[in-house]
């Protein structure tokens, strides 16, 4: 990548964003074929919330949008009203739900909460009553992650007294697997069950079951609606296996400054490395600060000009170090792009060094990059 200067932003840029749209357009293509593969006329939302996993909900989401995607599901309303301002038309769900008093906000943005428990279920008919209208309502049904959703017994009283949902539209039933990234894990097919009995004595509401691990467990999983968030921003939703999604980000930040230091000599805050041998360091754009976390310390590597580049001493706020000597010095100067993500390093490799998982590598790229947003090599500059 040439990190060209096609704008100021760019320019001046520390490290740059490079976010691929036709990519993930192809990814939520992809997943919705598998679900259209089983001969039902299955339907494939985006999940958006934090930034789209960080690529930016407010690009992303008119992206997919365009392709076809008709339902998006964020995490808080205030995500769900951001996305309002670009998506005028499209159902918006909230998956945290239905805080005591927001009602009216979900009413003026027209945006539906995830109701969570009888209690909500209450709120968001009181609303109903109130504005006088029929209200959206998606239920949320808990079937094992004990973390959101109607218990088992809640679940059974809106099953006993349908009429618990008088002046509301159900628009969707769901629930959210525990263990759907291990294909072996017997709890996908209690959670299957749990959730199956549900939706019979719910006929009619459109069902939905599947994250993106979920929807590779098989057709038995997809039911009306699929839920993908990760995989379409390329996290490969089949650990230990081949990733069968595009990749979508690269990231890459400038070289600042290359000094040599003699044999002996410590790197950074701490003295946490030390050179065996006369050494070139480079030190370059980017820190924790920017979610390049500093469990990385003596575990992770960089590309430059194609070399592979090992990260020394510890991360800092604004700056990382790398050892260049074995990089030739015509390639390793000052502003000279190193590649932190991209074919060589993906974001499912970084978390791995990182010790954590490729969602919170991402939900974690920084706020301080350049963003360039790629779209069939259309470059539609940074985000405004
Ligand atoms: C985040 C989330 C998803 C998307 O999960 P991925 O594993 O990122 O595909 C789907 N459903 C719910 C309820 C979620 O919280």
């Amino acid at each position: 990548m040439s990190l060209s200067a096609d704008n100021d932003a760019t320019r001046r840029a520390g490290a740059i964003l490079t976010v691929d749209l036709a990519n993930i357009a192809a990814n939520w293509r992809g997943l919705r074929d598998a679900g259209r593969a089983d001969g039902k006329p299955i339907d494939c939302a985006a999940v958006v919330k934090a930034d789209a996993y960080g690529t930016g909900a407010a690009i992303v989401g008119p992206r997919l949008a365009a392709e076809g995607c008709r339902q998006f599901f964020v995490a808080q309303i205030e995500e769900g009203i951001a996305l309002r301002r670009v998506l005028p038309e499209h159902p918006i769900h909230v998956l945290n739900g239905l805080l005591p008093g927001t009602e009216a906000d979900f009413v003026e943005f027209g945006i539906t909460p995830v109701l969570n428990h009888l209690g909500q279920l209450n709120a968001w008919r009181a609303a109903a009553q109130r504005f006088n209208r029929p209200l959206d309502a998606v239920i949320h049904i808990d079937t094992g992650m004990h973390r959101l959703g109607f218990s088992p017994e809640e679940a059974q009283v809106l099953s006993n007294e349908r009429g618990r949902l008088r002046g509301l539209r159900l628009a969707l039933i769901m629930s959210h697997l525990v263990a759907s990234e291990e294909q072996a894990n017997p709890i996908n097919g209690e959670q299957l069950a749990r959730f199956r009995s549900f939706v019979r004595t719910m006929p009619g509401a459109p069902a939905s079951l599947a994250n993106s691990s979920g929807i590779f467990l098989g057709p038995d999983y997809h039911f009306d609606l699929l839920r993908p968030g990760a995989s379409l921003y390329g996290i490969n939703p089949l650990p230990g296996q081949p990733n069968p999604m595009l990749p979508t980000v690269t990231l890459h930040a400038r070289i600042l400054q290359v000094r040599r230091i003699d044999a002996l000599q410590t790197v950074g805050y701490g003295a946490a490395w030390r050179s065996a041998r006369p050494s070139r360091v480079a030190t370059i754009a980017l820190g924790y600060a920017d979610g390049y976390f500093r469990t990385l310390i003596n575990r992770t590597h960089v590309h430059l000009a194609g070399h592979k580049v090992p990260v020394i001493g510890r991360i800092s706020m604004d700056l990382v170090t790398i050892d260049v000597t074995d990089v030739p010095e015509a390639e390793s100067q000052p502003g000279a792009p190193v590649e932190i993500l991209g074919p060589h390093l993906t974001t499912d490799d970084l978390a791995d060094h990182a010790r954590t998982n490729a969602y919170e590598v991402m939900t974690a790229l920084g706020r301080r990059y350049a963003r360039v947003y790629l779209d069939a090599g259309v470059d539609t500059g940074p985000a405004a």
